[in-house]
């Protein structure tokens, strides 16, 4: 473990004392968002020392040219990264003309919150500054969930020891740029500058996407909690809005800067009206006032709670992790824009770009789906439906034919952004996950439906690729699938890589099954897609061929399946044995070495059977699970919750608590040393299925219907879990013999436990 600073609290991450070395994680951790946009938790006022400044707007992007070694074809042109955009925080703050700058001060008392039940992020010191004068600083800022192009601060400052003056200098700064940027170059142009007298806005636009961004600020000042007006200044340099106010205070007194600051972008105005909507925003935040506004906050999260909180009593460092988990999901995602989805850091940092991975489909939309209405999951599947265009394109640069689709491992507009060929070219197994996620999506919410209106013309693009991608193998007499990626990205080039093909079958075999489903009970969208896709049943034949003679990779010995040909010719050392100073091993290896060695780097083989768990015996899971956890590095922040769910379905309790504590408090305690350059939001899904589906239980059959299993770890037995499912309260209560379910809420709900199933009536508690 890195850092340990974070104290545990069950609603709150609490930073207490001023340590430089933790500015840029914290940074990371106290991050405030709204599905929409993102803060990184910056200081308002100036600070010299290393900081890492984040502002992000979901869906503004820019297409960063690609810079590769050397060039192979197929590569994509640019890698999309969402922007660094214009800053709305910062207030330069100066008292009797000496800069407040926490890097240079004393700083004393400070105390950093995160509020997670109700969506707020505050500060409070004691500065000193070199001059001599002392100050207490308390801030609060947030992102408004109801208003959601809104952010609002207030920040005070109090007069400790002296009689002066102190000058704010809100700002609006467009000069901005990206750490991550492969040419160094600024991103955004600025188009007007509109300077008003406590309100004022920058437009700027990205170059090449041609988004238009216009960033306002709005503020307004209270001495000693009485509103009070200040004649203004104003600075206009390049990219940079500054208002100037000077106050005087007398000792004591507390000079309070309230900055309302909004985003309104090409994505949702017209270009001409940017600027007012913008303007309209803060004017509106302003009338409203930041009370009503945090008000309002403080009641959105509620409802957010209401179906999504998991209760772990007992254990504030475990419940604080899942709700930090729980907490930033939703601040990444919301739901209510098909257009966005889900970076591996979110509004965190800038790491991945802020672009759409197989994650997504694989990791995220459990979560969504089980904690908020189904629309939202929907809209994460219309996201790729509406990209299946560009991944048939995809797939044609790559020589594919007839409508084949290969989904990109990267993607911001539905165009593969990765340029890495181990990865771009070979990593094809994502393509699986697109229609795992339909599958998980139909199954839990029974809406069949989706599928002949939008996902089987995806399944049928799928099943096309993996058709022409497999080839027949003469010596084997099996279709083999050749030079690819599995989910453990430590093998580049295998052949018959388990997961890849195991998942190419399924597609296929899931597409044909659909579609049969689809014809015979809707015949109208049938033949619209029939027509639309020049599919016949010739057609599917040939599929199925294919994903009846797979092949895959077995040991008669060891009875179990091989990641890919040739696994075991490798020397089989346990990671256990690994020197410590070896690991990990992506930092201390060459990357020739880690190819060549056993190690793998995330669930791969057990991520399939984790998909698929109703497919293999307990033995065979338990076979599998003992031969390829040994050998898991987990240097992915993806895999260790995939091995705690599947050692809880075999009973391993220790081992599925010793994975889930390393998942849900991964950033928290900073397990991969890198929690400063974001956090891992994508992960953070698979932390609340190894409670859900690990330790809860909870199986979603093709009927909808939750099942629980009753297997609880030693650690755990004390607790009680408490899991929304569709609005239904129902909390687990563990002991030695038995498990008591509590349905708290108005619903009658049906659970499996077993092969029993038990009604549940609303209000009741139930042991079994
Ligand atoms: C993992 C991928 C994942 C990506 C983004 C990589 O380290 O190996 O499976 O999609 O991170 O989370």
């Amino acid at each position: 473990m890195n850092k340990n600073y974070i104290i545990p609290n069950e609603w709150s991450l609490i930073e207490e004392g001023f340590n430089r070395d933790n500015v840029k994680s914290s940074e990371s951790l106290f991050s405030i968002g709204n599905g929409a946009l993102g803060q990184r938790a910056n200081f308002e006022e100036d600070y010299s020392g290393p900081s890492f400044q984040g502002s992000y707007i979901g869906g503004v992007y820019y297409p960063d040219k690609t810079r590769v070694g050397w060039w192979k074809n197929g590569y994509p042109e640019y890698f999309a990264k969402v922007l660094n955009a214009p800053n709305w925080i910062g207030i330069h703050i100066t008292i009797n003309k000496t800069t407040l700058d926490l890097n240079t001060c004393k700083v004393q008392n400070f105390k950093r919150e995160l509020n997670m039940k109700e969506g707020w992020l505050s500060r409070s010191f004691i500065a000193v500054l070199e001059t001599g004068e002392k100050i207490e600083v308390i801030s609060k800022r947030f992102i408004s969930i109801t208003h959601n192009e809104i952010g609002a601060i207030k920040y005070a400052v109090k007069a400790i020891n002296f009689a002066g003056e102190i000058t704010f200098e809100p700002y609006l700064d467009a000069g901005i740029v990206n750490q991550d940027s492969n040419y160094d170059e600024y991103f955004w142009n600025i188009l007007n500058v509109e300077k008003g007298t406590n309100e004022g806005c920058i437009l700027s636009k990205t170059l090449k996407t041609e988004f238009q961004v216009a960033t306002a600020m709005q503020v307004s000042f209270l001495l000693n909690n009485q509103l009070v007006n200040y004649p203004q200044k104003t600075k206009i340099e390049e990219k940079k809005l500054t208002y100037s106010y000077t106050l005087k205070l007398n000792k004591g007194d507390v000079a309070t800067m309230v900055k309302y600051g909004s985003y309104a972008t090409s994505l949702n105005y017209k270009n001409e009206e940017l600027i007012n909507a913008s303007l309209k925003n803060v004017k509106e935040a302003s009338a409203l006032g930041f009370d009503t506004l945090l008000k309002e906050q403080i009641n959105a999260w509620a409802n957010i709670w209401r179906t999504a909180d998991i209760r772990i009593e007992g254990d504030s460092k475990a419940q604080q992790g899942i709700r930090f988990n729980i907490f930033q999901l939703n601040q990444t995602y919301l739901g209510t824009d098909s257009r966005l989805n889900i970076g591996p850091k979110g509004f965190t940092g800038e790491k991945y770009g802020g672009s759409t991975y197989w994650d997504t489909e694989a990791y995220c939309i459990p979560f969504y789906m089980a904690t908020k209405d189904a629309s939202v999951a929907k809209n994460l599947l219309l996201y790729r439906y509406n990209q299946l265009d560009k991944a048939i394109e995809n797939a044609a640069k790559l020589g594919f034919k007839n409508g084949a689709a290969l989904y990109p491992m990267v993607t911001m507009n539905g165009e593969e952004c990765h340029n890495e060929w181990e990865i771009t070219f070979e990593e094809i197994h994502r393509n699986g996950a697109m229609i795992y996620g339909i599958y998980n999506y139909v199954n839990y919410t029974n809406d069949f439906e989706y599928i002949p209106k939008f996902g089987m013309e995806v399944m049928i693009g799928v099943a096309r690729f993996w058709h022409q991608r497999a080839n027949f193998s003469e010596a084997k007499n099996k279709y083999v699938i050749l030079g690819v990626t599995g989910p453990n990205e430590y093998e580049n080039n295998v052949n018959n890589n388990f997961y890849t093909n195991y998942l190419a079958k399924w597609c296929i075999e899931y597409a044909v099954e659909s579609l049969q489903k689809v014809k015979e009970n809707y015949s109208k969208d049938y033949n619209r897609i029939l027509e639309k896709t020049n599919l016949t049943e010739a057609e599917t034949e040939k599929w199925l061929q294919v994903a009846k003679n797979m092949y895959f990779a077995f040991d008669e010995e060891k009875q179990v399946y091989l990641q890919q040909d040739g696994f075991l010719d490798k020397e089989l050392i346990p990671v256990a044995d690994l020197p410590k100073e070896d690991r990990p091993i992506n930092q201390k290896w060459s990357w020739d070495r880690i190819l060549r060695s056993c190690y793998i780097k995330q669930a791969d083989v057990l991520q399939g059977m984790f998909f698929f768990e109703d497919n293999f015996s307990k033995e065979e899971l338990e076979r599998h699970f003992d031969f390829y956890e040994p050998l898991t590095v987990h240097e992915s922040s993806l895999s260790p919750c995939v091995h705690s769910i599947l050692a809880a379905s075999i009973d391993r309790m220790p081992k599925a608590y010793e994975q889930y504590v390393r998942t849900s408090r991964l950033d928290l305690d900073d397990y991969n040393h890198e929690v400063d350059e974001g956090c891992h939001i994508t992960s953070m899904a698979g932390t609340w299925m190894s409670i859900v589906q690990g330790f809860g239980g909870m199986r979603v059959t093709n009927e909808g219907i939750p099942s629980f299993n009753p297997q609880i770890p030693k650690e755990w037995r004390s607790y009680a879990f408490t899991i929304n499912f569709r609005g239904s309260i129902i909390k687990i209560y563990k002991s030695q013999k038995e498990c008591k379910f509590s349905n708290e809420s108005e619903n009658d709900v049906t659970i499996l436990v077993g092969n029993k199933k038990i009604k549940l009536p609303s209000k009741q508690l139930i042991t079994v």
